[in-house]
């Protein structure tokens, strides 16, 4: 968890992969989220928004798709309550 943007950035290479780990079989906390950012198109949305999964195997999961650019690059404000669009564009220049 973070309480700001800035200190995110400051754990930016620690906390970066566990984040990413989240992005995958994550409709629980998806579905426990307000908003929901993507960072593949770095947009935000509604968790309502969500209505495409796609299934996990090895463990079984579900992964949520981006209803803007279709990418499962999706994390929720559950899991992370500073979420921003600047915070999304950090995660995609890591990421994509
Ligand atoms: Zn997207």
């Amino acid at each position: 968890m973070f309480s700001s943007a800035s200190d995110f950035s400051r754990n930016i290479s620690s906390e970066m992969q566990g984040l990413h780990g989240k992005s995958i079989r994550n409709k629980e906390s998806l579905r426990a989220s307000n908003m929901v950012g993507c960072f593949h198109c770095a947009s935000m949305f509604p968790s309502t928004a969500v209505v495409a999964w796609t299934e996990e195997f090895n463990p079984p999961g579900e992964t949520g798709i981006c209803p803007i650019c279709g990418v499962d690059a999706l994390i929720g404000d559950a899991v992370v309550p500073s979420i921003s669009i600047d915070l999304l564009r950090q995660m995609k220049k890591l990421w994509f």
